[in-house]
């Protein structure tokens, strides 16, 4: 039977909403219009579900917990945080990692898992940073831990992933992997498994030649159980907190790119949506678009027509995952 039509599905954390004050910098509007757009062309959307307070536990620390829920961080850690607390705010966030980590498994159990959302990779242990509350990449890797032993987290956000390099800095089993601006923020970035910071206006032959030569060699030597992908199109020309100048066609580009290296390889790849910020919201949702359509033609082109379901697909060793 095959199995590829049932690929064109992706969670989403829309059916929880949050009001920010007119003028916000954060584009909330971008996941419902980005969910629309799939919609329309075919795809099947289901409610990204709430991650449990247990499971946030194995990354952050209980007094960061408690004041998160408790809506009771303080001014300070509130400025750096970026968002105004809200309980609204809280349930998002327990379905914006939730979300991740359904995409996690199902990713395992199907070989690709999309969630219109995520890629919180600013959040550490103790605290969140520029609108990460939890980190749901983390987070997703140590709940699927012994489904997924060894997870390698695909991080192409323009800004480094530096919570994510710092909650995953012991632990031999989350390698990391970051390519980012040099001089965006954070200023001072943490130490991931692997770095590249690329200097301002680099363009898409100048990204694409770093992102070709690393990840499949990071897949051959780390041979992950699954990807995490954190796609941030925030690297796109005209975008107000990046410093490159990739073009749509070169986000596309590169989300094949990661994808094929996997689906070449059978390792199951988990994507989360990360930042991007275009002056034109609606160029940032036609970034993730066509990263996201790139995604599954990969897993079509990957995918015989024969295929049996797919579980541990990373364990079978034929060209057909
Ligand atoms: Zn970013």
């Amino acid at each position: 039977m095959n199995d590829a039509p049932s690929l064109l599905h992706a969670f989403t954390p829309r059916h929880v909403r949050v009001e920010l004050p007119s003028g916000h910098r954060f584009p909330m509007t971008k996941y419902d219009l980005l969910a629309e757009r799939l919609q329309a062309e075919g795809w099947r959307l289901t409610p990204s579900p709430s991650v449990s307070w247990e499971r946030l536990a194995a990354v952050h620390e209980a007094t960061y917990l408690a004041a998160v829920r408790g809506v009771a961080l303080d001014a300070r850690a509130e400025r750096r945080l970026g968002f105004p607390q809200s309980p609204a705010l809280v349930t998002r966030s327990l379905v914006s990692t939730g979300g991740t980590v359904a995409a996690l498994e199902r990713a395992l159990e199907r070989g690709l898992g999309v969630h219109l959302a995520g890629g919180t990779h600013h959040a550490f242990a103790d605290r969140g940073e520029g609108f990460c509350v939890f980190n749901d990449l983390v987070v997703a890797a140590r709940a699927l831990q012994r489904r997924a032993p060894r997870i390698l987290v695909v991080d192409l956000d323009v800004h480094q992933g530096n919570g994510t390099a710092e909650l995953a800095h012991d632990d031999p089993d989350l390698v990391t992997y970051s390519v980012h601006g040099a001089r965006n923020y954070p200023f001072q970035k943490a130490r991931s498994d692997l770095d590249r910071a690329l200097p301002d206006g680099v363009d898409d032959d100048g990204y694409l030649a770093v992102v070709a030569s690393d990840v499949p060699r990071l897949l051959d030597q780390y041979a992950p159980t699954a990807v995490l992908y954190q796609g941030g199109v925030d690297v796109i020309d005209g975008d107000r907190f990046g410093r490159m100048a990739l073009t749509i066609d070169g986000v596309a580009a590169r989300d094949r790119l990661v994808a094929d290296a996997c689906a070449q390889r059978c390792i199951p790849l988990a994507y989360t949506l990360g930042g991007g910020y275009h002056r034109d919201v609606l160029v940032t949702v036609e970034a993730h678009r066509r990263g996201i359509e790139a995604l599954h033609a990969a897993w079509l082109a990957a995918w015989p027509a024969s295929a049996a379901p797919v579980t541990g697909v990373a364990s079978q060793a034929s060209d057909a995952c």
